[in-house]
């Protein structure tokens, strides 16, 4: 089968592999119908987040069950699925908690060996370990485009709001109006939230949120504090999340955040920062980090994509197929796409 690899910095390659068969009983097989190229694709891309050379990358997908081994029962042959970006065992210490994300036999598709050896879902065909806890069934009617998100960039969107404990009428600004950001925009406004001020730097980002019904805040055409004090009686936001991956955000974040508020930092941060934490300790703040927990949250946003109450497809700007996966980088690296989709 074809899959898309890692090379080296900047370099990725269609490679003939060995079809996946299946190994243990919970496992199943997926024929992959669209998978997407996401954010963090471009952290392995660029080098930041390092696998080894011929890792199969990718994490997002929707496809057809084409095997299922015998202790599968939630999924069978011929389903129409989409899967979740991690694979969690349900039986774990970390799992009976709910903390799936955190699962002691977890791993994440196309991550290489640091996060579990998983191979991705950018091939014709993806190993899916765990299937009951992972994959779900693609609602009737539902687009692949839309499926594809519940598994991830909604599910994370979600997650930076869910997580941060945000109530109906609260303040929120999100930092960081990538597909995971404007997800998070959704995900206030479907929650409740009295005002959400979007973040970024990029006018059709900007223009995206408020469509979403954001505010959107240009970062440095305009004046994010001021905002999102005028809004709160001078006292910040309640929620604030973090989507951009860079200790610069988390710090502006501390910033933006009211006295025992809550920062929700869903960027992806590698190694050690510099942040105010001397800000963020005298106002008391909550930080929330790290990957999403999108298995405990794919249910709910799977059901606010069904009823349409969120609704990721303005953010697909691009459909190419998996055989142009080099090109599909190297736009993505350019920044001239929001999200794309390849099919094979
Ligand atoms: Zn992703
Ligand atoms: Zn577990």
């Amino acid at each position: 089968m074809r899959a898309v690899t890692y090379q080296a910095p900047g370099e990725v390659r269609i490679e003939e592999r060995p079809e996946p068969v299946l190994g243990h009983p919970d496992e199943a097989i997926v024929a992959i119908e669209a998978t997407g190229v996401c954010g963090s694709d471009l952290h392995i891309y660029h080098g930041r987040v390092p696998v080894a050379p011929g890792t199969v990358i990718g994490h997002e997908y929707v496809g057809t069950v084409t095997a299922v081994g015998d202790g599968v029962t939630r999924v069978a042959v011929g389903d129409r699925v989409l899967g979740c970006f991690h694979v969690a065992c349900g039986s774990c210490t970390a799992c009976l908690r709910g903390d799936y994300h955190r699962c002691e036999r977890g791993r994440t598709f196309g991550h290489g060996a640091t996060l579990g050896s998983l191979p991705g879902t950018q091939a014709d065909l993806a190993l899916v370990p765990f299937a009951d806890m992972v994959l779900r069934r693609v609602p009737e009617g539902m687009s692949a485009d839309t499926a594809l998100f519940a598994g991830d960039v909604m599910g994370t969107g979600y997650h930076a709001v869910a997580h941060a404990g945000m109530k109906a009428g609260d303040t929120v600004a999100v930092l960081g109006l990538g597909p995971v950001g404007l997800c998070a925009v959704q995900a206030a406004v479907v929650g409740g939230a009295a005002h959400v001020f979007a973040v970024d730097s990029v006018e059709q980002r900007l223009d995206l949120a408020a469509r979403f019904g954001a505010t959107p805040v240009h970062l440095t055409e305009g004046d994010p504090k001021a905002e999102v004090r005028g809004a709160s009686g001078g006292r910040g936001a309640d929620v604030v999340v973090e989507a951009v991956g860079a200790p610069a955000a988390v710090d502006a974040a501390i910033g933006l955040a009211r006295n025992a508020g809550t920062v929700s930092g869903i960027g992806v941060q590698v190694g050690r920062s510099e942040m105010n934490l001397g800000l963020a300790w005298l106002k008391g703040l909550d930080l929330r980090l790290g990957l999403a927990n999108v298995i405990a949250h794919v249910d709910r946003v799977l059901a606010l994509l069904e009823a349409g109450k969120l609704d990721p497809s303005p953010l697909v700007t691009h459909h190419m197929k998996l055989d142009d996966a080099v090109e599909a980088y190297a736009l993505y690296d350019r920044r001239e796409a929001l999200k794309i989709i390849l099919t094979p």
